[in-house]
């Protein structure tokens, strides 16, 4: 199957779940936003959040994705209650973002660690 979005970099693993070429289980998805259980947990909540859109990190992010950025911002709280995080403030969450070789990313489009449930976690 061809993808022909121009926001879409056929050679990027989370582009590739995007388009469903990878199984993964979702947590949510609209027009813009994919979230998704991240395959080795850190936590007993464990997801990422990513636009569909290719950006390949929070480097790339520039006052032309404020609107996208903010909506993305939104749904972290919705999602981690839907996804099984406790609420604040007894519960909460970890919002992550790795940038860059020295910031620990291993997967080059942009994307959010949101992680909860109860302690201890497996890392952080
Ligand atoms: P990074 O190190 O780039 O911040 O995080 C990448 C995350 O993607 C890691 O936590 C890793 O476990 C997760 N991951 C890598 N490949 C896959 C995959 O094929 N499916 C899912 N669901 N998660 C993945
Ligand atoms: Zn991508």
């Amino acid at each position: 199957m061809t993808d022909h979005r121009a926001d879409h970099d056929p050679d990027c693993l989370f582009c590739k779940i995007v388009a469903k070429q990878i199984p993964s289980r979702m947590v949510y998805e609209d027009d813009e936003f994919y979230a998704f259980h991240d395959i080795s947990p850190w936590a007993p909540v464990h997801f990422l959040l990513i636009p569909k859109a290719h950006i390949a990190s929070m480097a790339q992010v520039t006052q032309a994705h404020a609107a996208l950025m903010g909506r993305m911002m939104a749904l972290v709280p919705v999602l981690a209650l839907q996804a099984g995080c406790r609420p604040y403030p007894e519960g909460g969450f970890r919002l992550v973002t790795n940038t860059g070789a020295e910031g620990g990313q291993e997967v080059r489009h942009l994307h959010f660690h949101i992680m909860g449930g109860p302690r201890p976690w497996l890392r952080g």
